[in-house]
């Protein structure tokens, strides 16, 4: 059987160095807000190029954070809009409603899946303060006119890059191009604790100081409270483990790539529609490895008849969910077909060179004439 994803296998992989970190995390008797935490986010810091990264208690909850931070800064307000990728995780709206925001939805580009940076422009209006990418998969998606268009109408550039961390764009590390950034570090992302924990980057000072005290129930001060907060925080064992397993980033990415490669050169059923190589391949990760197939429900069946296991990411657009009614009647052609086509193989750092030939030989039986 070859599992989507083998946790215990990617984690026993720094086995005595996780288990020296987190012995000393426990004998230390100090499990919040201590020196753990403080040297993963100097860490993350470092590694991203931003000048501050808040460890919080989930990727969703940095989000969350940030739009939060801005509305107490001024710069957006309840009822405002900010642009989001249609095809995304249902946690990108999340924080954005969690704010009384309201989420603009905008098609994918058919062939990356992220969101269509040439449709962005035609949706802004007068309440538009921000525009929320999400470099879906891993990939990163960025360019000089989402920078001008930004500029021009005055909005935030928020990164949602819970899929992507390492990916690189001319240079700049995703977590770093846009004014803020949400990670999440759920135990399966490319860079996973061994519970939920997740951080945010960004440039600006007061942005970074408004953000740690929302986080810590709006206090900067113990007991003395400017913001109605709530409490997020990163704590002692998962910093610990992070700041084991962000030294291997770069070459855990690096085996995911070599991986993909293989996919895309040797995978040739033709009812298979696989996804492209970036010219540049520093600006993927592949968190996730999604191809499409007309027959999606079919392939996926005959993958698990044959032993290996498969995902889709994702079934349900969040604008179909019964959480959005009223974006139920919207109509996303682009972003609902994705949803009704897509499989993602198994892809990580773990998967051994003959586990990916079995993967590549499955997927090149399937309903094949020869
Ligand atoms: C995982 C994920 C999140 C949320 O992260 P959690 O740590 O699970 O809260 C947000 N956005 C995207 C795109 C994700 O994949």
């Amino acid at each position: 059987m070859i599992r989507f994803l083998d946790l215990q296998k990617i984690n026993l992989a720094y086995q005595q160095e996780i288990e020296e970190k987190l012995l000393s995390a426990f004998r230390s008797g100090w499990y919040l807000n201590g020196i753990q935490c403080q040297n993963f986010e100097e860490n993350l810091a470092k590694y991203v190029g931003s000048n501050h990264a808040i460890g919080v208690a989930n990727g969703l909850d940095a989000l969350r954070l940030i739009f939060r931070a801005y509305i107490e800064h001024g710069v957006m307000s309840e009822g405002d809009e900010v642009i989001v990728p249609a095809n995304t995780y249902i946690a990108s709206l999340l924080a954005l409603s969690d704010n009384g925001l309201v989420p603009i939805l905008v098609e994918p580009d058919e062939t990356t899946y992220n969101i269509d940076l040439l449709k962005i422009e035609k949706k802004i209006t007068s309440k538009t303060k921000a525009i929320l990418i999400v470099h879906l998969y891993g990939q990163v998606v960025f360019s000089d006119e989402l920078v001008s268009i930004a500029k021009k109408h005055n909005l935030k550039i928020v990164e949602d890059n819970a899929q992507s961390i390492g990916a690189n764009w001319r240079g700049i590390n995703t977590g770093n191009l846009g004014d803020a950034a949400g990670f999440s570090f759920y135990p399966g992302k490319n860079l996973g604790a061994l519970g939920d924990a997740g951080a945010v980057t960004c440039k600006d000072d007061e942005l970074a100081k408004t953000i740690r005290s929302i986080a810590n129930y709006g206090s900067k001060q113990k007991y003395v409270n400017i913001y109605k907060g709530l409490n997020s925080r990163l704590d002692e064992i998962q910093a610990a483990v992070l700041t084991v397993k962000l030294k291997y980033i770069d070459d855990t990415n690096q085996r995911r790539r070599l991986i993909a490669e293989r996919y895309c050169e040797e995978i040739e059923n033709k009812l298979i529609v696989l996804p492209s190589i970036p010219l540049n391949p520093q600006e993927h990760v592949w968190h996730l490895f999604v191809i499409r197939c007309k027959e999606r429900n079919d392939l996926q069946s005959f993958l698990k008849g044959n032993g290996i296991e498969t995902l889709i990411h994702y079934p349900i657009p969040p604008h179909k969910q019964l959480a959005y009614k009223e974006m139920n009647l919207l109509s996303l052609p682009i972003t609902e077909s994705i949803h009704d086509e897509v499989l993602s193989l198994p892809i990580s750092p773990v998967m051994t060179d003959s586990e990916v030939t079995e993967v590549i030989n499955v997927i090149n039986k399937f309903k094949s004439l020869t």
